[in-house]
């Protein structure tokens, strides 16, 4: 079944040029042009990425974002035209996994459009083992660090058996210190790791992500325990 794609861009010229090429290379495309429709298709089409431009009509793209974050697993690859933009983007939790800034070239849209599908193919395939190996072996799906524990079967974790709501970088991002325990990580290896290495973000984004872990994970996240920070380097994870 070919990878499905979902456009939102209010300029139809751009729209176009964007369905046209991404229908060329093979893949199921819609497209719409304003927030709330946005919404509608991509519950409907659960499309594996979703192109999606910050300036709508109707709702940003950075709401659509955070919206469609909490529903479903899809890529995003955001579109944005200005700086303050990209900041947002990059600096917080808007929930893209990429973006592109405008005026953008064809080829360079269809490479970041291929990473992000290549990344979302291998990321299914990793959890479809995980699963597989965690069946296989329960006694090691839960990792725990006195009152942290970290179920990943269930991706969950808990804090003094209650619940931490996590959303799935900063997961990612924990479970990869927890099986680094007490290793020095630099910004860079964890964005490489986490990210991926063809992320086109930038080591604040580390920063954000351990700022908000730690504010739910550590019992003072100005003197952080758990994550700390080493001076110069990185950050090392205490258990
Ligand atoms: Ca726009």
């Amino acid at each position: 079944m070919p990878e499905s794609i979902l456009i939102v861009e209010d300029e139809p010229a751009l729209q176009d040029t964007l369905f046209y090429n991404l229908k060329k290379e093979g893949y199921t495309v819609e497209s719409v042009g304003d927030g709330r429709a946005a919404l509608e298709s991509a519950r409907r089409l659960r499309p594996d990425l979703i192109v999606l431009d910050i300036m709508l009509p109707e709702m940003d793209g950075f709401e659509v974002a955070r919206i469609l974050r909490k529903e479903m697993t899809s890529a995003i690859l955001m579109l944005t035209a200005r700086d303050d933009e990209i900041d947002r983007v990059v600096g917080l939790e808007v929930g893209a996994d990429d973006y592109l800034t405008k005026p953008f070239s064809m080829r360079e849209l269809m490479a970041r459009v291929k990473a992000q599908l290549r990344r979302a193919r291998m990321l299914r395939e990793e959890q479809a083992a995980e699963s597989t190996h965690a069946t296989r072996s329960t006694q090691h799906a839960i990792l725990t660090f006195n009152d942290l524990a970290l179920n990943t079967t269930r991706r969950e974790v808990t804090l003094n058996n209650v619940v931490v709501p996590l959303k799935p970088k900063e997961y990612e991002l924990l479970l990869f210190f927890a099986e680094h325990k007490s290793q020095m990580l630099s910004r860079e290896f964890i964005l490489e790791r986490v990210w991926g290495w063809d992320f086109i973000g930038d080591s604040r984004t580390v920063d954000v992500h351990v700022r908000w872990l730690r504010q739910k994970i550590e019992k003072d996240s100005a003197n952080p325990t758990r994550i700390v920070t080493v001076r110069g380097g990185g950050y090392r994870f205490e258990g």
